[in-house]
């Protein structure tokens, strides 16, 4: 069944046919973080797809995967194109390292998950929080519900990780 929602405004859809995303989004909308892992060589995949980028088998299951990485990189967003989000810049926009299968199948690669900075209960991030957070921040996965059957997947800091002592930003004004 199809999924639509409002966002800040904006409309959301994932269409019937967008099976892989559905069962994506039916986990998320439980809060829980759920990967496909190839039922052929074994390794995990994001974004969710109909067939294993590392081996191209179509066979796949759903499990379980724990949400928790560092900062790759980032983009803080000043000026919002989209109007929804005007009256939340900066805002920062995630792009995030895994641990789970981090290095594998080469050493540059990981399941790199974006999503917005949030606070832990899932409301896009204030600004003396976006300040805060640059590469190599750590971070745990929380969801920012939408509507029944319909949460985002974000990233908030990871209150029990030990943070890097410096983070890299772009310079500040
Ligand atoms: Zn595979």
């Amino acid at each position: 069944m199809s999924v639509q929602a409002t966002y800040l405004g904006m409309p959301l859809a994932i269409d019937d046919l967008d099976v892989e995303n559905l069962a994506y989004f039916k986990h998320c909308a439980a809060h829980n973080f759920h990967l496909q892992k190839c039922a052929k060589c074994g390794l995990l995949r994001y974004p969710p797809t109909t067939a294993c980028p590392w081996c191209m088998n179509p066979k796949s299951d759903w499990v379980p995967v724990e949400a928790k990485g560092a900062v790759h990189s980032y983009t803080e967003v000043h000026h919002a194109i989209q109007p929804a989000f005007k009256a939340h810049t900066p805002y920062l926009v995630l792009l995030v390292d895994l641990d789970t299968q981090k290095g594998k199948p080469t050493k540059d690669e990981a399941l790199r998950v974006v999503g917005n900075l949030t606070t832990p209960d899932g409301k896009l991030a204030p600004a003396e929080m976006v300040k805060k957070v640059g590469i190599g921040t750590r971070v745990r996965m929380v969801f920012s519900d939408v509507a029944p059957g319909l949460a985002l997947p974000q990233w908030t800091f990871d209150e029990t990780a030990r943070q890097p002592a410096t983070v890299w930003r772009y310079p500040q004004e």
